[in-house]
């Protein structure tokens, strides 16, 4: 058989089996932060597949949504991994690969820091647009969520002033080791002092939030993160459109993120 898999040797190269039912996307996909199982059925595709995580996206929105989203990255994920097998005969070993797909999921702070995730949601034609931003600690614990409206010129003008907002608030409770993650490239970049800022507007909110750390014993670090792995943010963002003003969401209980949705 001329087009028979180059990855196991065993089964016809076909689609269905390159991102399924090879031994490599089935174990890659197992071992996944959601452990997600192919069915054993040789006959399930991936339109079935998709299908079904569009299910789960419908039953749990929330979760479905990091579901749906690690499910994208992870076909990005296989097929680069098949074009570097065909092309360069580069093999990827199994515990890379699930080590590169679990990099797609939410890390916690460092012991004694705070994280910050920050996300805004924009409407075209709208005055009011949506921001949500989420305090966890370092056993991911949230300690503040809140999903709130505002008004701003731009996405990075909204995401910056939420950022100054938020860091004030965080720093008055006491805390001096704090990450803000935000998915606003642009935004942290400038944080990160790797690009200039052409907006006078922003470049004063930025440089209020620079000052902060300046002269003090804060130590806060700026990283950007894919809107995939700021989803709790993005959720609370994107819930803020049915808001009438601001919802502090009630942490007393696991399934806090489920009353977001
Ligand atoms: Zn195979």
């Amino acid at each position: 058989m001329d087009n028979i898999c180059r990855r196991c040797g065993s089964d016809e190269e076909s689609i269905d089996h390159i991102f399924l039912h090879c031994p490599f996307p089935k174990a890659v996909w197992l071992g996944s932060p959601f452990g997600l199982r192919i069915p054993l059925d040789p006959t399930f595709t991936v339109s079935q597949w998709l299908q079904q995580v569009l299910k789960i996206d419908k039953t749990f929105k929330s979760l479905g949504e990091q579901v749906f989203s690690y499910v994208a990255f992870m076909f990005w994920t296989l097929w680069k991994m098949q074009n570097d097998l065909y092309f360069n005969q580069q093999v990827h070993k199994l515990e890379v690969a699930i080590l590169r797909a679990s990099k797609v999921c939410w890390t916690p702070p460092r012991p004694g820091n705070v994280k910050l995730n920050a996300n805004v949601a924009w409407r075209q034609h709208h005055v009011r647009h949506g921001l949500g931003y989420v305090v966890r600690d370092d056993h991911g614990t949230p300690l503040f969520a809140v999903s709130k409206l505002g008004s701003f010129l731009s996405v990075s003008i909204g995401e910056a002033s939420m950022i100054k907002a938020r860091l004030l608030q965080i720093i008055q409770a006491g805390f001096i080791n704090v990450t803000v993650e935000s998915d606003n490239l642009e935004v942290i970049q400038m944080l990160q002092r790797k690009t200039k800022v052409a907006d006078p507007y922003l470049a004063d909110i930025l440089k209020e939030i620079v000052s902060l750390v300046t002269g003090s014993n804060l130590c806060i670090t700026f990283e950007y993160i894919p809107i995939n792995v700021n989803v709790v943010a993005h959720v609370l963002a994107r819930k803020a459109m049915s808001c009438v003003e601001q919802v502090l969401w009630p942490l007393t209980s696991h399934g806090w993120l489920m009353c977001v949705i």
